[in-house]
């Protein structure tokens, strides 16, 4: 009996769920609870909405809870701090995502740990991930980021440069291009975020309709998640809801 608990105890699972945030857990369920929701107002299928929780400027600890509490995918923006990071769980099977900016001198290290880009703006870009993605790895799997409405301080190309690059990046061996991404100027109208998320939609399913193997578009962050999945998103994005305040 006694080497029963003992053994219990030396599992490592037990030592996380005792010092566990239960907010994070608590907190995955209400994000799941609302994507469930929103995707039955919209029709379509509980499953049809993966969650990338965003765990940018959180340490390996709070991913670490949330991996307890279900969550396989994550997202980061700054490249140095998820490398640390990604490092530090390498016991753990999770799904890296870039979410973030890149610059030409990170992209060897991006290319090396994570499974997923999101942020993929411009062709060097993406030629250097598809260079230096490690060979043993299976590709980097990809999306293009559109500046669907124009806003000025954001990354992403415009809506008349995606096919160009659309051309480009699916011919590149080192990655496998699955959607787009995009992140709306915030707006107080939900018309206005919708109207933004429905150009988005169109230009994917316009891709499609040319032949390419699209499954993904990421849209829909903690503010305007019901209006990204009634448009048809198919990964959101969430961080404060989840983890909390930054
Ligand atoms: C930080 C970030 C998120 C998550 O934002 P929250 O407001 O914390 O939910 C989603 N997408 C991108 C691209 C981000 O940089």
């Amino acid at each position: 009996m006694r080497s029963i608990w003992l053994g219990l105890l030396a599992t490592r699972r037990i030592w996380y769920a005792l010092a566990m945030n239960p907010n994070i857990a608590v907190n995955l369920a209400k994000v799941q609870a609302q994507i469930e929701s929103s995707c039955h107002t919209a029709g379509r299928s509980a499953g049809s909405v993966q969650l990338l929780a965003v765990s940018k400027t959180w340490g390996p600890e709070a991913v670490r809870q949330a991996h307890a509490a279900g969550q396989l995918a994550f997202g980061e923006n700054y490249i140095q701090e998820a490398v640390d990071k990604i490092t530090a769980l390498q016991d753990l099977a999770l799904q890296w995502h870039c979410i973030g900016p890149i610059q030409s001198n990170k992209t060897r290290l991006v290319a090396a740990h994570f499974d997923w880009v999101h942020s993929i703006d411009r062709l060097k870009t993406a030629q250097r991930l598809s260079e230096q993605r490690p060979s043993h790895l299976q590709p980097l799997q990809v999306c293009i980021q559109v500046n669907v409405d124009g806003g000025p301080t954001k990354a992403g190309v415009t809506p008349a440069d995606l096919p160009a690059l659309a051309q480009e990046l699916s011919r590149l061996p080192g990655l496998k291009w699955r959607g787009l991404m995009t992140i709306p100027e915030p707006s107080d109208s939900p018309l206005v975020m919708r109207a933004v998320h429905a150009k988005a939609k169109a230009l994917f399913e316009g891709l499609r309709q040319q032949g390419f193997d699209l499954d993904t578009l990421s849209m829909g962050m903690s503010a305007d998640l019901d209006a990204a999945i009634a448009e048809g998103s198919t990964m959101v994005r969430v961080g404060t809801a989840i983890f909390g305040q930054r």
